[in-house]
């Protein structure tokens, strides 16, 4: 659920959760609890618990991103968190790669990382491909050095026997478009496709900006997916990102799994506890009252 307000631990404006907007949610659970508390993205926290115990341990400056029904982010920099002013800094699945006929984004916006790559977004795709019987823009993701045969040197095609007999079921998902890609359906093999070349292509430009140590990526899409997703990542990196980050950058899989946000909230309280700077948009704390 994000973005949030980390200083005053509030949820600022959350798309999905509109209920939740401004909440201090920090402020409630301390309340309740009798006990100091923080709020922070989701992905944040993920990427505290990966450096503690996963994938990130020793990395100073890496990327952490889970693909998964959303595509979000986080980015440490020299070993905290980097924020930004608002808090709100590594909102990394809203980059936009497709800005004349992409997909709508959760956000609002349009051709997004997130609408083309996650599990919400191949879900939108697929339900938009199958009332319009098109696939927009998909010559504009052949590349060159792809392996061949490259699917999307194909013609787009106009049905999916798969997607229809899974819509005929209920509301398609993500899974359903890895799902089709598996069993040969060549629209759900062209979403796939592009998804990954998407989140290739935003690799390079994470690793030309930022220059992290590692690209730590979690979530159900792409741990699912495994090497398929991961290696057309680290293939278009070592092609066309600059040559000394691209060098230095691994890009290797999350090792915490689902209870990732979990193992974060000790770090996080840990960083936050005796740190004044942390509750000073805050109001004073005083003791619980109902
Ligand atoms: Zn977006």
């Amino acid at each position: 659920m994000g973005p949030v307000d980390p200083w005053r631990g509030t949820v600022v404006d959350p798309p999905n959760v509109p209920a939740f907007r401004d909440a201090p949610l920090a402020d409630e659970m301390e309340r309740r609890l009798g006990l100091p508390a923080w709020l922070d993205r989701d992905t944040n926290v993920a990427a505290l618990a990966e450096r503690w115990l996963g994938a990130a341990r020793g990395c100073r400056d890496f990327l952490y991103v889970t693909v998964s029904t959303g595509l979000g982010g986080a980015i440490v920099r020299d070993g905290s968190l980097f924020q930004g002013p608002d808090g709100t800094a590594g909102e990394l699945g809203h980059i936009c790669l497709m800005p004349v006929d992409g997909p709508r984004c959760g956000c609002g916006g349009r051709g997004h990382l997130e609408a083309i790559s996650s599990g919400s977004g191949l879900a939108r795709q697929a339900e938009e491909a199958l009332s319009s019987g098109t696939v927009p823009s998909a010559a504009a993701w052949r590349f060159g050095w792809a392996a061949e045969p490259d699917p999307l040197l194909l013609p787009a095609p106009a049905v999916s026997p798969f997607l229809s007999a899974r819509a005929a079921g209920g509301r398609i998902t993500g899974k359903d478009v890895a799902d089709g890609e598996e069993a040969g359906d060549a629209v759900c093999r062209l979403l796939m496709e592009r998804a990954r070349r998407a989140f290739a292509i935003a690799c390079v430009g994470w690793v030309d900006a930022f220059d992290p140590e590692k690209i730590v990526i979690g979530g159900t899409v792409a741990q699912n997916q495994g090497e398929k997703w991961l290696a057309p990542a680290r293939e278009a990196v070592a092609r066309t990102a600059f040559r000394v980050p691209a060098a230095r950058v691994e890009i290797v899989a999350a090792e915490l799994g689902a209870d990732v946000g979990l193992v974060g909230a000790w770090p996080l309280v840990a960083e936050r506890f005796a740190v004044p700077e942390w509750r000073a948009k805050r109001p004073a704390r005083g003791p619980a009252s109902t």
